[in-house]
């Protein structure tokens, strides 16, 4: 049998490598570390942790990283295995080794019959003689091929990640404080009138969340983050340090909004929050691109009328990152659309974190075994957490094509908010068999919501 090709030996390719192994065919994994460095990795070993240690919470019953841990288990996960071999106390939390996961990940390829590894830098794409191939070069792709796959996609596909605003799940906002509307009630192609959620501040909570964004603490640029910003996205923390005033003529101008629980009070200044995903589930928060520390953006956000309880899907920041935009590149089993049997997995597609790359290599190797035995690729059902997630990276959830290009696609980790909402009514606390109140019912949810994926998970494997 001809071998399939991945590209990159990262946390994703590795998976992806070990996936289609198991599965009975060959595969020629190229890394380049060895003959090329990038600029965050400090090893030759394969699937390096480039930053910290941690593959975040194990909790399969109310987490959703926790869930796809388990759901990547069921799959038969190298990484996972490798990770659980190589585990440091963290409390809830799997922490690693990080020398020990990445030799024993190194290891358990090399030594494979069906796997050869090779140490060379790809800089174009995949041959077309390669009929199946997987590229999973991460977010410090080398130059050469980021230009290819650019040339191959439309310059406006390969993104340059430079800011990225936090994102709230829509059930913590008190609505009783916001309300939704657009901005003199516009209504857009396929709007309403109604969608963004507005948060409004009165003189004196203006002024004292500035005061918190010009004192709140910040991160200094790693030297590979040396991208400059553009006007169009300064940090809300520099916007406040250019003038008191100015963002209250930027992203925070009430111009347009009236407070529907308060219609007679004109808000000082307003926060807007806008729909992230196509379930309606998270909200970002707009023109909020900040370069704060995490616990910074915490506190600070949180003094924002209706947001006292928020709690965040994703906090903002400002990267270097490569990604493609893959729901309009992508198809649902992520092939680039136009070229069959070439993949993409890992950061690449817009996923974020190491488990999450790791997930999307597992399913792309998946995939490309599957096709190669003749079968056609079946995606995991959007109730299970790597199906979830896939659904985010490929645009499952979008039913227009229009639509797909339309939406601002930014790399997100795994959390609830990707998951289908659950049926009307099945919100039981199975303890007490009642329907739960305040926070109780968040927690419930969480718990129903990762069972319901675990089942959906072995119904897919089992399949
Ligand atoms: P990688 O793990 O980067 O693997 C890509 C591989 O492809 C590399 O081994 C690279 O050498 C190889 N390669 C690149 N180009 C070529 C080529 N042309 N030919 C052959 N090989 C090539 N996530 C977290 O969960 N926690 C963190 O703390 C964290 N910190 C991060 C810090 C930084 C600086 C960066 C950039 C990212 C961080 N991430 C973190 C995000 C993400 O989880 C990691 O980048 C993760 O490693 C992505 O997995 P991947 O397999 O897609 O890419």
């Amino acid at each position: 049998t001809d071998p399939i090709h991945v590209i990159g030996g990262g946390l994703a390719g590795s998976e992806a490598a070990w996936q289609i192994a198991k599965a009975g065919i060959p595969v020629i994994l190229h890394e380049m570390r060895g003959t090329r460095e990038t600029a965050a990795h400090k090893t030759d070993g394969l699937a390096e942790l480039v930053c910290s240690n941690s593959f975040r919470s194990d909790d399969a019953t109310s987490n959703a990283v926790g869930v796809i841990h388990a759901e990547m288990r069921l799959a038969g996960s190298l990484i996972m295995a490798s990770a659980d071999a190589h585990q440091v106390p963290a409390g809830g939390a799997l922490a690693v080794d990080r020398d020990g996961f990445s030799d024993a990940v190194t290891k358990q390829l090399a030594k494979h019959p069906l796997i050869t590894i090779v140490r060379e830098e790809i800089m174009a794409l995949p041959p077309e003689d390669w009929d199946q191939a997987i590229i999973a070069t991460g977010p410090l792709t080398a130059p050469a091929l980021a230009e290819a796959i650019q040339a191959r996609t439309g310059k406006e596909a390969l993104a340059f990640f430079d800011a990225i605003a936090p994102i709230v799940h829509r059930d913590t906002i008190d609505m009783e404080t916001a309300w939704y509307q657009s901005r003199y009630d516009k209504i857009g192609p396929g709007g309403t009138g109604k969608d963004y959620i507005n948060c409004p501040m009165d003189e004196s909570q203006y002024n004292a969340f500035i005061d918190a964004l010009i004192s709140g603490d910040k991160t200094e640029f790693k030297e590979w983050e040396g991208t400059p910003y553009f006007d169009g996205c300064l940090p809300i923390e520099v916007m406040a340090e250019r003038g008191r005033e100015t963002l209250r003529h930027g992203p925070m101008k009430p111009m347009g909004l009236t407070n529907q629980h308060n219609p007679t009070v004109k808000p000082y200044a307003v926060v807007q929050l806008r729909q992230d995903n196509a379930l309606g589930t998270l909200y970002n928060m707009v023109g909020f691109q900040t370069k704060l520390r995490y616990g910074a953006q915490k506190d600070i956000f949180r003094m924002i009328p209706g947001l006292e309880n928020a709690e965040f899907a994703r906090l903002g920041g400002l990267h270097r990152n490569t990604y493609l935009n893959s729901p309009t590149l992508l198809d649902g089993t992520l092939t680039l659309k136009g070229r069959p049997g070439l993949r993409f997995a890992g950061q690449i597609t817009g996923c974020e974190g190491y488990v999450e790359s790791a997930s999307i290599g597992l399913l792309a190797g998946r995939f490309a075994a599957a096709e190669r035995l003749g079968h056609a690729p079946v995606a995991p059902p959007p109730e299970s957490a790597l199906g979830a997630l896939l659904a985010h990276v490929t645009g499952g959830h979008i039913s227009h094509e229009e639509e797909k290009g339309k939406r601002s696609f930014q790399p997100m980790n795994v959390n609830f908010g990707l998951f289908p909402e659950l049926e009307p009514g099945s919100l039981i606390d199975p303890e007490t068999g009642k329907k739960p109140r305040g926070k109780a019912k968040s927690s419930v949810k969480k718990q129903l919501m990762a069972k319901r994926a675990l089942d959906a998970c072995k119904a897919w494997l089992g399949d």
